[in-house]
């Protein structure tokens, strides 16, 4: 068979078809159902006590950090109520012995005052009033509200959330240790250190990056609609959206004692979508897949995520490009010129190659792979070349190549239209509301998958319209725009409506 024949052949175990995508719909909604209801199902769908979305004509100035990883961030976020803002930032790597310290007080307090010295370069005067104020002020008499900065806190580790500033740490990861903070209230635990610097600022919210890109998205949107999701095709995926707080039916049995605002009947709801579908009922499954899964700390767990996100594809797209290699009867990068009897043709793949690393090949591959229509597709042959040590590849070679890429970036933004559109129809906006503004379901989207692979939005189009529930005209209603900074502006304002909370 032909190297071409053979990678067809390949491909075609990811397509993703109408009627998967329809199982797909369902199942997602029904387990979407199950995780309002009770704990401990596939996706969590956790409630963030975030209870209504910016309409674009939120002002005022607020404070966000954002600890994540290696870096701490901190910025203020000018809201101008026309759905812009202005930006400030700083940025500092997080010290080494930080992030294995024996105290979380060791930790925080580096964080308090990396605040601290943001205020005094960005926001000085305010500072100084307020230190001013504070040495003339008598003992017991509190602080108007106004004089505080409020902030959001973007802490992308596993917490327990009770209350819109109230976590605690399940555990840590990135390589971050330090034992006396787990259990704690990560809020409580920074706030102790900001009251330690006598600083004017406030912890209101703390945030999951998906529910500060749902916000970001709906104070940026055009209109006053609010946006409904938000979503995340980077590194991982996951999403966030505006639940009828009615049918999140498990916070009766949670903390009675979270206090949040009723009154706007809803409730943001984190997913957690990237579990979705953990017991494979209805998940698309291939070998590459498993060899995938089983190749991560996690087998199992995260299936969904597995075969959408950033993080996965570039292994699965080597998984499958490695059994061609290896497959004897396929001549995919083998040297033909060399082989004198047709059984001994030798590979042309370095020895040292990546394609013979795990995760040695990077989603963005996947991006140049699906862009390149060079004559002869010179690019992805160059590209073979210099980052898999493919020493001249052919144009049927390369031609194969992309035949795979397309297919798992097609089955990717297949199944990331199967969550988009199940939070669609599960809350109803697939009903037409009589036409014009209204009518609008705004989905917003971050991540270096869902920006920079080619046609990642088509396939989604082309997946909504094939749902009977939304079909061409339900299709048409539905704008989706990425939501940058998240983390930044999104978390402003999650701790915007924290403090109007407080303040009614
Ligand atoms: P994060 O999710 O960590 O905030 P990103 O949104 O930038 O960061 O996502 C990073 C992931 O996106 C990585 O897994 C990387 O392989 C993948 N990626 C980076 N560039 C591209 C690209 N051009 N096309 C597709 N995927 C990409
Ligand atoms: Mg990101």
């Amino acid at each position: 068979m032909s190297v071409l024949e053979e990678a067809k052949r390949v491909a075609a175990e990811f397509e993703y078809s109408q009627e998967d995508l329809k199982k797909g719909v369902k199942a997602f909604i029904s387990q979407m159902h199950e995780g309002l209801q009770k704990k401990g199902t596939s996706m969590s769908q956790i409630p963030t006590y975030v209870t209504a979305v910016p309409n674009g004509t939120e002002k005022g100035l607020y404070l966000a950090v954002d600890l994540g990883g290696t870096n701490f961030r901190v910025c203020s976020i000018q809201l101008h109520g026309n759905t812009t803002f202005s930006l400030t930032q700083s940025k500092v790597a997080i010290p080494r012995e930080l992030m294995v310290a024996k105290t979380s007080h060791e930790l925080f307090s580096f964080l308090a005052k990396q605040i601290e010295n943001f205020l005094r370069t960005h926001h000085n005067d305010h500072f100084e009033a307020h230190i001013k104020r504070r040495k003339t002020m008598s003992l017991g008499e509190s602080f108007r509200n106004e004089e505080i900065f409020q902030l959001g806190f973007t802490f992308s580790f596993p917490v327990n959330q009770i209350g819109i500033n109230k976590g605690t740490l399940a555990r840590w990861t990135k390589g971050f240790d330090i034992d006396d903070a787990i259990g704690q209230d990560v809020c409580q635990l920074l706030q102790k250190e900001i009251n330690a610097l006598n600083l004017p600022v406030k912890v209101a919210a703390l945030v999951n990056d998906t529910v500060g890109t749902l916000m970001a998205r709906s104070y940026t949107s055009p209109g006053r609609t609010g946006t409904l999701v938000g979503a995340i095709f980077g590194t991982g995926t996951n999403g966030a959206y505006v639940e009828k707080l009615e049918k999140v039916t498990k916070l009766k049995s949670m903390a009675e004692s979270a206090d949040y605002d009723k009154s706007t009947g809803n409730m943001i709801v984190n997913t957690e979508w990237g579990s979705f579908d953990n017991q494979m009922s209805v998940l698309p499954n291939t070998s590459y897949d498993e060899a995938l899964d089983q190749a991560t700390p996690n087998p199992g767990i995260q299936m969904f995520e597995k075969r959408v996100s950033g993080m996965f594809l570039g292994e699965i797209l080597r998984n499958a490009i490695l059994a061609l290699v290896q497959n004897p009867k396929c001549q995919l990068f083998k040297d033909d010129s060399s082989s004198t009897n047709d059984l001994q043709s030798t590979t042309s793949i370095a020895e040292d190659s990546a394609l013979y690393k795990p995760w040695g090949i990077d989603t963005s591959f996947l991006s140049i792979v699906a862009a390149d229509s060079s004559p002869g597709l010179k690019v992805t042959r160059q590209e073979l070349n210099k980052e898999f040590g493919v020493d001249a590849a052919s144009t049927e070679d390369a031609e194969a190549v992309q035949l795979l890429a397309n297919a798992i970036g097609k089955r990717s933004a297949r199944l990331s239209a199967v969550a988009l559109g199940a939070v669609v129809i599960s809350t109803g906006n697939h009903v037409s509301r009589g036409g014009g503004d209204e009518d609008v379901v705004d989905i917003g989207v971050d991540g270096s998958l869902v920006e920079y692979y080619p046609g990642f939005e088509d396939y989604v189009r082309e997946a909504f319209r094939e749902m009977s529930e939304i079909g061409v005209q339900g299709e048409k209603r539905i704008r989706i725009g990425i939501a940058k900074d998240g983390s930044g502006v999104g978390a402003a304002l999650i701790a915007l409506v924290a403090a109007d909370m407080v303040n009614d």
